[in-house]
């Protein structure tokens, strides 16, 4: 729930302390969260606990005579923690003059004079009007995660890039361009209360700050995943059923799997939903006849699996694999083991390395792999430009036309009709700030600290363009690397499965069983494979959906063999 606004007083006699309090509760108590403090010290340490929250500053009512720090001293400090505060003194006859000489030189917006009884005479009408005109601007602040760093560093994006993914939702604060993100990097590197990750006061950004105050600098995804609630550990050593990769093929998998009484997990490196995920609108779909985001499906999708009891672990990633007599054993890369009887490989496809000088260097600094949602902001009125011909740079470019000034499509082909659906190209037709660029390549990227121009190649021609936005959507390679010979693969790493598997003299090469294998299965018995991932496999998130649930019929009998 969000936290009620502060007002907040400030006497060093206790006694009128405790009556300001009083009154001020009776009248406000239910709107607003009433504090106090006895000294400006305390009460700039109380200022900075809220601004670490992110909690609201209402009203600042001080007392001008207090050892140490007067009134206006202290109103003075603490328009820095609570600029938008009503700052409010309160002062003795005698102190009229410097109560009138404070309105101009620290900007009080009042002074009241003690004794202030009866209250609704000499103190309600002033602070009414005052807190209605701090309404009027008043802007809820966000309530939850908020991210800290520069727009160009890989490890900021990263992080953005994995909250975004996880469908959590964050609040970006640049320390390029934002006063807001560097007073508050200030204050937790003072070292309030809650913050780890520091080291000798100084924190490594990208930092993410908590809604309790609380913050991780440069955080390990596995940690910043555990501190948000995923589960990233594995309930139990063995499963009947695990699978690898939480896109459409996997989650598939895990509903169809834990619906029908399987001890089932999923395990994902990133976050649910795949490639899907990073898909603005789907279009094609059974069933959406308007589309859905890839977002609100893996919602779905991670709510039904759960709902039948899948456990879904993430970020966490398998790096190895190994078939030890019935078992299936899969190593992670965060360390440990999980067993299972039948595994699933359902880890997909990611975009081919961009092979141009300079590229590996701005990866992550104005150069992305795929569309990032949480770059869509940033770009806001820049030129942007996505290297791809398919239907997932054709989404991209309708997705960045709605922040950028001018989206260039960069294809190689003569037409965008050889890769690209045609509904998707009827709309990028009619988006203005879509060019599309037939005929070119990309063929340097430079930049120093962050991207700032590419050279596009075209027709015999090379010409130089300033931007500091590129995605690349060429190619797709199989994730397979961590599999390694354990099952065959096609020369470009695609697992193969039932009638695509070698074969010599009618039978299955190295095939262990008298019947063949079955249709997603892999070289080795009760490892099965589905989605984008598999050879020759038709790569739409319908096609990895229906594979996904077919393997769970297959583990089945597989199962019921064994
Ligand atoms: C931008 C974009 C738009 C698209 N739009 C459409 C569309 O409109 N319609 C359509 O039908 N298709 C669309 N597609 C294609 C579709 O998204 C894919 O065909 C589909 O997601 C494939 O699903 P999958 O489960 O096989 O693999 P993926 O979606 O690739 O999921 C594989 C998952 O495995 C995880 N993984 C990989 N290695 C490991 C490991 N070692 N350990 C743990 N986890 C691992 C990955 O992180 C990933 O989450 C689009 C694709 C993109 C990129």
């Amino acid at each position: 729930m969000a936290a009620k606004p502060t007002l907040l007083t400030i006497d060093d006699d206790p006694e009128v302390l405790r009556a300001v309090e009083r009154d001020l509760r009776r009248k406000y108590g239910e709107r607003y969260r009433v504090m106090r403090a006895d000294s400006g010290r305390a009460a700039l340490g109380v200022l900075e606990e809220l601004k670490r929250r992110g909690d609201p500053v209402a009203l600042l009512l001080a007392d001008q005579r207090m050892p140490e720090m007067s009134g206006v001293e202290f109103l003075e400090q603490a328009i820095r923690l609570a600029p938008s505060a009503k700052r409010v003194l309160l002062t003795a006859y005698a102190d009229t003059d410097a109560a009138i000489a404070a309105i101009n030189q620290v900007r009080i917006h009042y002074y009241l004079m003690k004794p202030w009884d009866p209250p609704e005479q000499n103190l309600y009408p002033y602070l009414n009007d005052l807190l209605e005109d701090w309404q009027q601007t008043f802007r809820p602040p966000f309530e939850g995660i908020r991210v800290i760093g520069n727009r160009w560093s890989p490890k900021a994006h990263r992080v953005r890039d994995f909250l975004g993914r996880n469908l959590l939702p964050f609040h970006w604060l640049d320390l390029d361009t934002s006063a807001e993100a560097r007073d508050l990097l200030a204050m937790l590197e003072k070292g309030g209360g809650g913050k780890e990750g520091a080291g000798g006061g100084t924190l490594t950004a990208p930092v993410v700050v908590f809604p309790d105050g609380s913050a991780l600098a440069d955080p390990e995804l596995l940690t910043l995943g555990e501190r948000v609630g995923l589960r990233t550990r594995a309930e139990r050593p063995f499963y009947d059923l695990v699978v690898v990769g939480a896109g459409p093929a996997g989650l598939a998998a895990a509903v169809y799997g834990a619906s029908e009484g399987l001890k089932t997990l999923l395990v994902e490196r990133e976050a649910p939903g795949g490639q899907a995920v990073t898909s603005s609108n789907i279009e094609n779909y059974l069933g959406f006849p308007s589309g859905l985001t890839g977002q609100d499906l893996t919602r779905r999708a991670v709510m039904q699996a759960r709902r039948f009891g899948a456990e879904i672990l993430t970020p966490q990633e398998v790096c190895g694999a190994r078939a030890n007599g019935e078992y299936r054993v899969l190593t992670l890369s965060s360390g440990g083991e999980i067993s299972a009887r039948v595994l699933l490989v359902a880890t997909g496809v990611q975009y081919r390395r961009f092979e141009v000088p300079g590229a590996e260097l701005l990866t992550g600094r104005g150069l992305y792999y795929g569309a990032s949602m949480s770059e869509g902001q940033s770009c806001r009125d820049e030129d942007v430009y996505l290297v791809g011909g398919g239907n997932s740079a054709g989404q991209a470019a309708v997705f960045f036309a709605q922040y950028a000034r001018q989206v260039s499509i960069l294809v190689r082909g003569q037409s965008l009709a050889e890769s690209m659906s045609q509904y998707l190209i009827d709309q990028i037709a009619a988006i203005d700030n879509i060019h599309v660029m037939t005929g070119t390549k990309v063929t340097a990227v430079v930049g120093t600290d962050h991207l700032e121009t590419i050279t596009i190649a075209c027709g015999g021609e090379e010409r130089t363009v300033p931007t500091t936005s590129l995605f690349i959507f060429i190619g797709a390679e199989p994730r397979t690397d961590w599999i390694g010979e354990l099952v065959e693969r096609d020369e470009f790493g695609f697992i193969l499965t039932g009638p695509d598997l070698p074969r010599a003299g009618g039978r299955v090469k190295s095939w262990p069983l008298d019947r063949d294998p079955y249709l997603l299965e892999t070289s080795i018995p009760g490892i099965f494979s589905a989605g984008d991932v598999r050879h020759q496999s038709v790569k739409r998130v319908a096609s990895a959906v229906g594979e996904g649930s077919i393997a769970v019929q297959f583990t089945h009998r597989y199962l019921a063999e064994t």
